[in-house]
């Protein structure tokens, strides 16, 4: 499940917006379903698309290279 693991990486530790660290079952939440609401400061999380990333990354390091 290499899938998996390149979305566990994309997952933030801490709130983007009032820097609460996030539990580990926040976390995982937040890679199910691409999106968290903080409990501390109620900032909607939202995870960007993998394959979108992914698919840029490859193209820059095409060109680099
Ligand atoms: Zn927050």
């Amino acid at each position: 499940m290499t899938e998996n693991k390149r979305e566990k990486e994309l997952v933030p530790d801490f709130c983007p917006h009032c820097g609460k660290e996030l539990t580990p079952w926040e976390k995982v939440l937040l890679s199910v379903d691409r999106a968290l609401m903080c409990r501390n400061c109620w900032y909607r999380i939202i995870l960007k698309p993998v394959l979108f990333e992914d698919n840029e990354r490859k193209s820059k390091s095409e060109k680099d290279s």
